[in-house]
């Protein structure tokens, strides 16, 4: 069946009979009684607690130990970090005064205590050292995000041409010795993820609400699409020359990412400029795809417009790429009623069902696929488990196995990664590493602190504290 008709065919999968739905290793989340959520919050204090929330004690018991030797395996200095997160987030109080007290901290103290559990470095070396780090954990390879947030389309950003530069040199400072030095000592090539490259379009052109809200017509809109081309074709520059030296990679070497931004932005201008960039970057007659884009699938019409992109993709020759993540604006899309989904167990179900039907018709298709690369950005064990269940049910050399990949952001469900890695052999593991200036990431990382409120919803700080201590005794 090719992919459009299974798209058009799409009907809610039979969860009691699918072994989709029953994964290996089954956590079953926290549940909020009120509207049946599976786990609510992308953050790492949650996570904890779908390590515990199993009800079949042999497990729970084998879960608690490896997650005891994952807490002791950390360095001393994140340990503390984590205990600080821990008791910013004890209560609602506590989450709330942490995020008013934020702003006022100074740098050396944010970039001391909490930037380096979520930020990869300010300097390329220090994001290179970080990329060693998770490589010790099992995690091959990172999205860097070189980051500016402009997530309201409002900054002026005065040196855009500073940033396409410093992307580029990441692009071979950071990404091509972090791959390169693994490569060569890995017994399987395929093994090792791809360097990621995210560009975060309102990052890349000034008046970025206006150009991307009038992407068809505003006289700028090429100037965002020259700047994603410039990084673009670097990436597709380097795939080439490596696939000439490593003819049996399947999985691209390098893959730019075109982040997804706030619902009207994302709408009427990045869709389609992901789209120009895939039909210039993705043609089938090149060996490897070098451009991904990202879709958000708390959205309600979001399988709407992935059935659509099929179509254009088959129509014009290319293949699609795709991130999909749930969403990260549900607290400040100002027509959120209309726009997203009405529950977070809705989003769930449209999240794993597109997210298993693009895994299958690779498994079914190989590089035949109307589907050449997926990530799967996501913090939520269940998801992530049952994509990892069908990669296991393929042959190790399968296309899929190195073309599916599952990210995480770093510092966040750093369990689910552990869990991917240690238990369910998953190779294919990476991290979205932000990495700039303090007083650039230090917005990003009040958003990942208001991510938080979500969890003090139905949880605390209280058990991360108890565990950091009990490691660090
Ligand atoms: C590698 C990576 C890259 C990312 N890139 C982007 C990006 O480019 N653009 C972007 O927007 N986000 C991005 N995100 C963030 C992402 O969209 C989510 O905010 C975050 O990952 C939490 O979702 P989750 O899948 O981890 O799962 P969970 O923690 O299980 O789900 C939380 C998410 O569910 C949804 N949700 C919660 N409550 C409700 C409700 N009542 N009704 C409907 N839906 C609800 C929201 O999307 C919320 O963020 C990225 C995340 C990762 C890991």
């Amino acid at each position: 069946m090719n992919s459009t008709a299974l798209f058009a065919r799409l009907k809610p999968l039979n969860r009691s009979n699918n072994p989709l739905y029953t994964v290996a290793r089954h956590y079953v989340s926290r549940t909020n009684t009120k509207n049946n959520t599976s786990s609510t919050a992308p953050n790492n204090l949650l996570y904890l607690d779908q390590m515990y929330n199993n009800n079949n004690p042999q497990q729970q018991q084998q879960q608690k130990k490896d997650y005891d030797v994952y807490f002791k395996s950390l360095p001393k200095k994140q340990l503390v970090s984590l205990l600080l997160i821990g008791l910013c987030s004890l209560n609602k109080f506590t989450l709330a005064t942490a995020i008013k007290m934020f702003p006022f901290i100074p740098y050396q103290i944010v970039k001391s205590l909490v930037s380096s559990l979520y930020c990869g470095g300010e300097t390329m070396d220090e994001v290179l050292q970080c990329g060693k780090l998770l490589q010790n954990r099992g995690i091959s390879n990172m999205m860097l995000s070189l980051t500016i947030e402009n997530s309201d389309g409002v900054k002026q950003i005065d040196n855009i041409d500073e940033i396409v530069a410093l992307t580029i040199e990441s692009l071979h400072n950071v990404l091509k010795p972090n791959l390169l030095s693994q490569l060569q000592h890995s017994p399987d090539i395929n093994d090792i993820a791809p360097g990621y490259i995210a560009l975060k379009p309102s990052a890349l052109v000034k008046n970025p609400h206006k150009v991307l809200a009038n992407f068809n017509t505003h006289p700028d809109a090429h100037v965002l699409v020259e700047n994603c081309n410039r990084i673009t074709s670097e990436v597709f520059q380097l795939n080439q020359q490596l696939a000439a030296m490593y003819p049996h990679r399947k999985v691209p070497f390098f893959i730019a990412t075109i982040d997804a931004e706030k619902f009207e932005l994302q709408h009427n201008g990045v869709y389609a400029l992901q789209r120009q960039l895939m039909h210039k970057f993705n043609k089938l007659e090149y060996p490897l795809p070098s451009v991904i884009g990202t879709w958000q699938l708390y959205l309600a019409d979001s399988m709407k417009h992935i059935q659509h992109d099929i179509h254009l993709a088959k129509q014009n020759g290319y293949s699609l790429g795709l991130k999909i993540v749930r969403g990260a604006y549900i607290h400040s899309e100002p027509n959120r009623d209309s726009i997203i989904f009405k529950s977070k167990a809705a989003t769930d179900r449209n999240y794993n069902e597109i997210m298993l039907n693009i895994i299958n018709d690779m498994a079914r298709n190989g590089s035949k696929s109307v589907f050449s690369h997926l990530m799967v950005a996501s913090h939520n064990m269940d998801s992530q488990l049952k994509a990892a269940t069908i990669l296991n049910s393929l042959p190790s050399d399968h296309y899929a196995r190195g073309n599916v990949t599952m990210g995480q952001l770093l510092g966040m469900a750093d369990n689910v990664a552990f869990e991917l890695v240690e238990n369910n052999n998953m190779k294919n593991v990476v991290k979205y590493v932000p990495w700039g200036p303090t007083k650039e990431t230090r917005d990003y990382l009040l958003r990942r602190l208001q991510e938080n409120g979500d969890a003090v919803r139905s949880d605390n700080g209280w058990g991360l504290v108890k565990r950091v201590c009990s490691a660090l005794i």
